[in-house]
């Protein structure tokens, strides 16, 4: 475990006298959180291929994943904050993944460790390997390297620590969890004679039935999906237009976002209701 430091609490808004100093500390309640967070993380105890094998030498006495807070690997996705993708992921696997993702408390976050896990490394474009585990799950820290080592993933490990203390409960953007509602699940993809992204069905659906007139389907292949949060509305809509040449799916979209942006006014108006109130 992670000695204490004050200084490392202390908000650096209310200066300290020096007497003070490392025996005192006003701070925030993101602070204190995040702190306590970034310090007791528990990795999820699975590996996939080569890369494991540095991920076990990490956790080893020479490297010592305790200094972090991190050596309690657990055998159960209820009781992990961190999951390490550590090495190739088939099409097989992502199945299997994203239900242990699932299944995950938040807050959570997700590491891929290595060139498969990032984008497919050595086997990308192969017929049974997945591009990037972030085409199905958000990826918070990417390590380089094939495999990367121990020191490497430490690194990732660190940058995830710093990724954590710049979270703010306030910011609902930031960290989604924090947000109003229920988070949902992410879609598990179906094994078929090809991967099948449950959020691309509408898209699928309009190809099939183009294929099945015998007319031109646009693209051969699917375009890799766009997290909502990430892809501009406009560029979305286009790219929608363009390769299915239909609207239904843009005007969904575009429900959809109306009805999160009002959720979230109303919790605002709540909120500034409540706090009148205790004033
Ligand atoms: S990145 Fe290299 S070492 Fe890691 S799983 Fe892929 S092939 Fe193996």
């Amino acid at each position: 475990m992670a000695e204490l430091n004050l200084n490392d609490l202390h908000d650096t808004e209310f200066p300290l006298p020096d007497g003070l100093q490392g025996t005192f500390a006003i701070t925030s309640l993101s602070k204190i959180y995040n702190w306590s967070r970034r310090n007791s993380m528990w990795p999820m105890l699975f590996g996939l291929a080569c890369c494991a094998i540095e991920m076990i030498g990490t956790a080893a006495s020479r490297f010592d994943l305790s200094r972090f807070g991190m050596e309690v690997m657990r055998a159960s996705p209820r009781q992990s904050d961190l999951m390490i993708v550590s090495g190739t992921v088939t099409k097989k696997m992502i199945v299997p993944i994203v239900r242990l993702y699932n299944q995950m408390p938040e807050p959570k976050y997700v590491l891929a460790m290595g060139a498969c896990a990032s984008g497919g490394g050595p086997f990308k474009e192969g017929y049974n390997v997945v591009s990037g585990i972030d085409k199905y799950l958000p990826v918070d820290v990417y390590i380089p390297g094939c495999p990367p080592t121990p020191q490497a993933l430490l690194y990732g490990l660190i940058a995830l620590q710093h990724k954590i203390d710049g979270q703010s409960l306030a910011n609902k953007d930031d960290v989604p969890w924090y947000g109003v509602g229920p988070s949902e699940p992410t879609p598990i993809p179906i094994l078929g004679p090809d991967i099948i992204d449950p959020r691309q069905m509408d898209l699928i659906r309009r190809q099939a039935e183009l294929i099945a007139k015998g007319l031109p389907h646009g693209v051969r292949e699917l375009p890799p999906f766009q997290l909502k949060k990430s892809a501009p509305k406009k560029a979305l809509a286009t790219a929608t237009t363009t390769e299915s040449g239909g609207g239904g799916g843009i005007e969904r979209d575009a429900a959809a976002l109306e009805i999160i942006k009002r959720k979230r006014l109303e919790a605002l108006a709540r909120k500034k209701a409540r706090e009148a109130v205790t004033a």
